[in-house]
């Protein structure tokens, strides 16, 4: 059996539940060989993963998924091999967290109506990682303001509802950009969960393509085996590297296991081996630039 890979996770530096340690301890466990940690706008978690990778004998990929959009679809566009100290990159991610603090703070405002007694100090100020509506949503339910999560975000949190404001996000080509200026390769994380038709997610590949993207990500929990045969496809005719992951969140929010895209099925080696192939260099030693 080939060894196992996963380029798809997510750890306590995002909305996972596992830190980065817990989650290479895991994938070692698991008997991964490599994995790449990608977390949501942030590659804060990376020098601890690649430190427990070196123990643990995982080979850690470096990367990020950052949130964009085209027009009106959000698309995630995932990193590899990115250089996390690139000034640019340094400068847009903490741009993004800035802008994450503004709308928190806009959120509490909308909330004082409801609550009074809330307090943006009692958000947990994290030393690390970001910090999001699932939060603000936690400190609903322990201020007895709600009752559970999901009502605080039924009435609250979800778009249009009371206090809902919407976050600032990147064009994809920007994101795309920002990774590649980094070193990295720029990959379009889960189309499957575009609900457009086929001809226009070909369309939309051939067009980020165009502006810099590697590559597509296949094999995802999310995607269905029409989704798979068509992705293949879109990759073999444009010359498009493939990719895939679990997506792993962490205890009981995990939609496949470590290693797996779905339904026990482990994420191809082949994978790893294109990409690594084409990332040129490992950035962890190099300096700033
Ligand atoms: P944020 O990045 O602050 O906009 O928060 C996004 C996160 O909130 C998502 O990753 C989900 O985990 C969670 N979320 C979004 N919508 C809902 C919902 N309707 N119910 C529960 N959780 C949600
Ligand atoms: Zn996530
Ligand atoms: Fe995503
Ligand atoms: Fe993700």
């Amino acid at each position: 059996m080939p060894p196992l890979i996963d380029l798809h996770t997510h750890s306590t530096y995002s909305d996972g539940t596992l830190s980065p340690r817990e989650l290479i301890s895991a994938a070692a466990q698991r008997g991964l060989q490599a994995l790449a940690l990608t977390d949501h706008d942030t590659m804060a978690g990376i020098g601890e993963a690649v430190e427990q990778g070196k123990l643990c004998d995982v080979a850690i990929l470096p990367g990020l998924e950052i949130s964009a959009h085209h027009q009106t679809l959000s698309i995630h566009i995932l990193g590899y091999g990115v250089n996390r100290n690139a000034v640019l990159l340094k400068k847009t991610l903490q741009n993004i967290q800035d802008a994450r603090h503004t709308r928190n703070m806009k959120i509490f405002e909308r909330l004082s109506r409801f609550a009074p007694s809330l307090s943006y100090e009692q958000l947990p100020q994290k030393e690390y990682g970001q910090i999001g509506r699932p939060h603000i949503a936690k400190l609903l339910v322990d201020q007895g303001i709600v009752r559970s999560e999901n009502e605080a975000f039924a009435r609250f949190l979800k778009k249009n509802a009371a206090a809902y404001v919407q976050r600032e996000i990147l064009p994809v080509e920007i994101a795309i950009e920002t990774i590649v200026q980094a070193g990295g390769l720029a990959i379009m994380a889960h189309p499957g969960s575009l609900a457009v038709s086929q001809g226009v997610l070909a369309t939309l590949i051939k067009q980020f393509h165009d502006k810099g993207l590697s590559g597509v990500e296949v094999y995802h929990p999310l995607h269905s085996e029409k989704n798979i045969l068509f992705l293949e496809k879109v990759c073999h005719n444009q010359m498009l590297l493939m990719t895939g992951g679990s997506d792993f969140h962490g205890r009981g929010r995990d939609k496949a296991s470590l290693g797996e895209y779905g339904n026990q099925q482990p994420v191809p080696f082949t994978l790893f081996e294109k990409l690594t192939e084409q990332i040129p260099i490992s950035h962890e030693h190099d300096s700033h630039r």
